[in-house]
């Protein structure tokens, strides 16, 4: 094929379809680029959707503009890049024996057959379908294309909307909790599962974010599944019922899941995933060689585990799309993998995700260590300093990082870009406390908190700390059993903040040595302080002096999630 001239059709116009065009374009000036978009719109920021319903981004116009402030709308791409786009047109089938692509106007319902020499899907996913009676009445809405956005907004703006609930505790629900209780609503988020996001966190970082949402007044129901929503005499939702409860509600959202829309690929014969991704190689090439695909349609392979893996995330849609573009130019580009990294901003909250959880590290066949670790995320001393609490997951026998979890006020998502990239290089707790990070107080602390962890997960593989998580902790406290639970703190910090249960003992580290005699040999014994460091002192000095069975609890007072604290 002669190069220059090759003609390209694109199916889908929002992030891994432009991304495509747009590199191909600067790589080959003469190739005709042809991009299918259903929708009116293409190429909008769809993940700045959230802060448009929230009134952060002030008007629509912001999510389709370019930085410099041109909507990128047909003409921009026809006259500034040279590419065609048919947009309210539907990719209908695709022959591929004839090599073309069948499109109809959806308006219109004009057809043509367009011919390529390579085709792109990037036709993204689809949100599941909640399947219970009354997801049809007004105002229950899902997030998902601009005209939802668009639309959702219109009905906020009346004014009469006052009860939300969201249906799914993922990653958009948590961004339009923040979005609708800045619209002045009463918000209540639903999660079937029993913790929030939970693809993305473990139990016990997840439980840092419930209860922080509910610090800010939404209601939080985990472990709930809908079973249907009931409307009023006109059609409009009234409530949303669930398993447990029945919940007011003038506008829900349901936020359940993204499936990929693969529906096109299959039809035309192309190899499909379990998941009902479409297949591709390591060029992001389908089992047809001259059609490629990228984005939320695709099955991606899990950098750690090397197996398929369903992330749809508009990070990963873009790097597909310029892979594409230097493969369709023959540059051999392959695209190694993911690690599923997300981020979610909660009001104040940061929190993020990457790497396995440490349940996925289990799954997948690893023996995970890990580490809960409390910290303010610059030092104390500098004005401003916030909490991050991060969770560092390792395995033990070959050292390699896993995973990380971050959940906090404080900068923590900086941490999750540090530990996505010691990931991807393979990095072990070896590496990373030896990586030359940049220290100055408005900044960080001089040995990071990521570098802090992995010098824990250190001590505990070579068995020089022995730790509980809170949440094995609590488990043995709602079963009832005997344990000394060592609060080593000073008296005014117990006096400040303390846990409220008759096995707490405080014997402050300093004095330890010389009050052995009150803790009994029989008994296990779990000392912790305020973030654990002198919790780990107390467990080697214990042990020294003949105590047998001692775990610190990890990330001491400040890691407990639970109820049970009192505080001045
Ligand atoms: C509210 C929201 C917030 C998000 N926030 C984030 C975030 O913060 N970070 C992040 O990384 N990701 C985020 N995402 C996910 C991100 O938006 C998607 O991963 C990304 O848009 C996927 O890009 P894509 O090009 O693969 O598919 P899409 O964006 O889904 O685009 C596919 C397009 O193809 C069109 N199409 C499909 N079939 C056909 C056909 N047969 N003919 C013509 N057109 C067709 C569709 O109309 C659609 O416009 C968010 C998503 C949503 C909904």
């Amino acid at each position: 094929m002669e190069r220059k001239k090759m003609k390209v059709v694109i199916i889908g116009g929002v992030a891994a379809g432009p991304k495509t065009a747009a590199r191909l374009r600067r790589l080959n000036p003469d190739a005709e680029i042809t991009i299918i978009e259903r929708g009116k719109l293409l190429s909008y920021a769809g993940c700045g959707m959230p802060y448009f319903v929230s009134g952060d981004v002030p008007e629509w116009k912001k999510l389709t503009d370019t930085p410099a402030g041109v909507v990128r709308d047909t003409v921009f791409f026809q006259n500034v890049k040279g590419i065609r786009v048919l947009n309210r047109t539907l990719a209908e089938t695709i022959d591929r024996n004839n090599k073309t692509v069948t499109v109809v106007h959806v308006e219109t319902g004009e057809k043509q057959a367009l011919p390529y020499d390579k085709l792109v899907l990037a036709t993204g996913g689809m949100p599941v379908h909640l399947p219970v009676e009354g997801v049809g009445l007004n105002n229950v809405f899902r997030l998902w294309q601009a005209e939802d956005a668009l639309s959702m907004n219109k009905a906020l703006s009346m004014g009469t909307l006052k009860k939300a609930v969201i249906i799914g505790g993922g990653l958009i629900g948590v961004e339009m909790t923040e979005a609708l209780t800045k619209r002045g609503l009463q918000v209540t988020l639903v999660e079937m599962l029993p913790h929030l996001l939970p693809g993305l966190l473990d139990p016990e970082t997840a439980v840092f974010l419930t209860r922080y949402l509910r610090s800010q007044g939404v209601e939080v129901h985990c472990g709930e599944r809908v079973s249907c929503l009931k409307g009023d005499d006109r059609g409009n939702v009234e409530k949303v019922v669930t398993t447990r409860t029945e919940i007011p509600a003038d506008i829900a959202l349901v936020s359940i899941g993204v499936r990929p829309n693969s529906k096109l690929a299959s039809d035309a014969g192309l190899q499909i995933g379990k998941s009902g991704n479409i297949l591709v190689n390591d060029y992001l090439q389908t089992s047809d060689p001259a059609i490629y695909a990228g984005g939320d349609c695709v099955q991606n392979i899990h950098l750690l585990t090397g197996k398929p893996v369903f992330a749809p995330m508009g990070s990963t849609a873009n790097k597909h799309g310029r892979v594409i573009a230097n493969n369709l130019m023959g540059m051999e580009e392959k695209f190694k993998g993911i690690l599923a990294t997300a981020v979610v901003k909660a009001f104040d909250y940061n929190v993020g995700k990457t790497g396995l959880t440490e349940t996925q590290a289990r799954e997948a066949g690893f023996d995970p260590v890990t580490c809960l670790m409390p910290s303010s995320d610059i030092p104390h001393f500098y004005p401003h300093a916030r909490q991050v609490f991060l969770k560092l997951i390792a395995d033990r026998k070959t050292r390699k990082i896993l995973g990380a979890q971050v959940a906090g006020p404080g900068e923590g998502v900086k941490r999750i870009d540090v530990l996505a990239t010691a990931i991807t290089f393979g990095a072990t707790v070896d590496d990373l406390p030896g990586i030359d990070l940049g220290y100055a107080p408005p900044y960080a602390t001089a040995i990071d908190i990521a570098a802090h962890a992995a010098n824990v997960l250190r001590n505990k593989i070579e068995g020089l700390a022995f730790t509980l998580t809170p949440m094995e902790v609590k488990a043995m406290v709602d079963r009832g059993e005997d344990f000394i639970w060592l609060d080593v703190r000073s008296p005014d910090e117990f006096k400040q903040k303390r846990i409220e249960d008759q096995r707490v003992k405080l014997i402050p580290l300093g004095m330890l040595s010389r009050r052995l005699e009150e803790l009994s040999k029989d008994k296990k014994i779990v000392p912790f302080c305020k973030i654990s460091l002198r919790g780990y002192e107390a467990q080697t000095l214990l042990t020294g002096a003949g105590f047998k069975d001692v775990q610190f609890m990890d990330g001491g007072i400040e890691a407990w999630p639970y109820e049970g604290i009192s505080e001045k």
